[in-house]
């Protein structure tokens, strides 16, 4: 029986984590959960779920949370009430709760930093949604991964594919896994990309992209930040420099492929030639899954692949005008440093004014641009914590800054 911490429960990764747990009650059950605001559904799940302790990032909140937990009736009040937590200690603390084996990352955006340490501080193997942690902070954690002997586990489908096709190699130890040592014998890395919402859009016709445009997928149903990720290829350009911890290798050897009907969900390149993929329905349960079950895999009734239902598998390459958030995650990956987290809180921010509809979808790539650029190497060698979390405190003040004179009138 694991035991899990599920950070960001009332989102798309967290919602689905807990649907595996209900499907296999006897492998996992859940002793902590962090969640935002919805208080709505965190009651539901601690009711489902009885955890040990829930903590609220919204520590206001947690009166009114306390109260209606305490309220319900006999029968729709859960087993033990909960430790409850609130804030950014809370969220630390229910990441190292003590009785967690493993800690599910489904926090959006750079928020899931310090959770993740104080996650790894505590000796937790992770499951990782929370790529832009990775991103922002990977010269941060690789080390902290290395002294604690935490194991991260890929949730994200690509880099789930990767680690599952790597498993069939000599070189299957996970703790080869975000040591930011290459994998031997790994010589090329092959992510596929659906082309998110505009991939059959004319690039003449971006300009106007709704938010309602942007945050319909065509094949996979998520949170909306990383929806419109999605619609950028900023999402595949995150990938890339999540794929360059994780798996160790230089950025000339990790390619982005447009793979429209998303069943191949990455591939690698050995010394020998030979490259293998993993394959599925585009479902966030399956990586997820394997991470919860690794190194087993367990036996579900889930509808299978069938290859002559899907017809055709296609892929085409990128069209780096049309997205220009892939050149400028490569560069930032390659510029190294701060200047990943820089992209990352540039592109949090700027994908927040887009969705409040402060500015519109082509500002997004120019904002970042914009704020890289005034950013520039100024810091060399390994950046520490407190670097990062200043850069991305700047990164997104800059941001508005940019923003609010792109918005001046000629
Ligand atoms: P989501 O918006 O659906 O859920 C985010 C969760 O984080 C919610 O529970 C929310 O309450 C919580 N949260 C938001 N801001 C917070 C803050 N400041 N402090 C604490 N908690 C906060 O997002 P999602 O789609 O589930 O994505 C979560 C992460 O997983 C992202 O990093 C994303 O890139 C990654 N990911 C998601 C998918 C997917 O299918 N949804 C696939 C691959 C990777
Ligand atoms: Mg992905």
């Amino acid at each position: 029986m694991k035991a899990l911490s599920v950070l960001g429960s009332t989102g798309s990764i967290g919602t689905q984590t807990l649907e595996l747990v209900e499907e296999f009650p006897d492998r996992f059950r859940v002793v902590a959960l962090t969640a935002g605001n919805n208080l709505d559904l965190l009651i539901e799940q601690i009711q489902r779920h009885a955890p040990e302790a829930v903590a609220l990032a919204d520590a206001e909140r947690l009166p009114e949370l306390r109260d209606r937990l305490t309220s319900l009736d006999s029968v729709t009040r859960p087993a033990r009430l909960p430790e409850l937590l609130g804030g950014p200690e809370g969220l630390e603390a229910a990441a190292a709760w003590p009785s967690a084996d493993l800690v599910v990352t489904g926090i959006v955006g750079c928020a899931g930093l310090l959770p993740t340490l104080a996650a790894i501080r505590a000796g937790k193997d992770l499951a990782l949604a929370n790529k832009e942690t990775l991103i922002a902070a990977g010269p941060v954690v690789l080390p902290e991964l290395k002294r604690s002997g935490s194991r991260l586990l890929p949730a994200d489908s690509e880099h789930s594919a990767l680690f599952q096709c790597l498993q069939g190699t000599p070189w299957a130890d996970t703790a080869r896994l975000s040591t930011g040592v290459p994998t031997p014998g790994l010589r090329r890395i092959q992510l596929t990309a659906s082309g998110g919402a505009f991939r059959d859009w004319p690039a003449a016709d971006l300009a106007k992209a709704t938010v309602a445009d942007a945050t319909s997928h065509p094949n996979w149903s998520m949170g909306r930040k990383i929806t419109v990720d999605s619609a950028t290829l900023m999402n595949k350009g995150l990938e890339v420099i999540e794929a360059h911890y994780l798996f160790g290798l230089d950025y000339d050897h990790i390619e982005i492929v447009i793979h429209p009907q998303s069943i191949i969900h990455s591939m690698v390149e050995l010394a020998d030639s030979s490259v293998l993929a993993q394959l599925g329905w585009p479902d966030m349960k399956l990586p997820l899954l394997y991470c919860l079950s690794w190194p087993e895999r367990l036996d579900t009734p889930w509808r299978r692949l069938d290859l002559t239902a899907v017809g055709q598998l296609t892929f085409r390459a990128p069209d780096r005008e049309k997205y220009p958030c892939m050149a400028l995650a490569y560069a930032a990956g390659r510029a190294g440093g701060t200047m990943p987290a820089v992209l990352n809180a540039a592109n949090e921010q700027a994908v927040a004014l887009f969705l409040e509809e402060a500015i519109p979808f082509l500002a997004i790539p120019e904002l970042i641009e914009r704020v890289c650029d005034r950013h520039r190497a100024d810091h060399h060698g390994e950046p520490s914590l407190d670097d990062v979390l200043a850069v991305d405190a700047w990164a997104r003040q800059a941001t508005v800054e940019a923003a609010a004179l792109q918005a001046l009138p000629a």
